[in-house]
This record gives C-alpha cells, sequence and structure tokens, in this order.
C-alpha cells in the first residue's frame, strides 16, 4: 500500500514516477501524477502530457503555442 501524494489515496495499486532529478513521487493515478509533474505550456498554460516542443527554454504543448509565443521553425509534423 502506497499513499497519492497528491489526493492522498491509499490505494493498493500506487506507482512511484522518479523524475529525471532523482526525486521519488508516488501516486494512486496518472491524473494526479500528470497534477504534480507535468510541465505547463509557457502559452496557453496547459498540461503537457504528450512530448510537448521545447524551444528557447520554455516548453509549449505544440508548435502553434510556441509559434504564438514568437518561436519561429517549429512543427508538430517534421
Ligand atoms: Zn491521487
Ligand atoms: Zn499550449
Amino acid at each position: 500500500m502506497a499513499t497519492c501524494e497528491v489526493c492522498g489515496n491509499d490505494y493498493d495499486k500506487a506507482f512511484s514516477v522518479t523524475t529525471a532529478d532523482g526525486e521519488d513521487h508516488t501516486f494512486d493515478a496518472f491524473e494526479c501524477a500528470i497534477h504534480a509533474l507535468a510541465p505547463v505550456c509557457a502559452h496557453c498554460g496547459c498540461k503537457i502530457i504528450g512530448h510537448g516542443v521545447e524551444a528557447e527554454d520554455s516548453i509549449f504543448c505544440c508548435a502553434h503555442c510556441a509559434e504564438k509565443q514568437g518561436v519561429s521553425g517549429v512543427a508538430d509534423r517534421a
């Protein structure tokens, strides 16, 4: 049994996620994991659940948002 660090649910199918900087986090659901760990688009503020678009030290949910923020030369379909 493990307790989700977002909602506090004590759940037998909880899982842990280790981030790139080596921190361990425990969640009962992907929704909670996304809430806690997913990066946020620098333009529209939505959670980035896919690969996203990294450009000039910012991360965006899609090429459209990157472009709106003044980043050129990115495309969803390379
Ligand atoms: Zn949870
Ligand atoms: Zn966006």
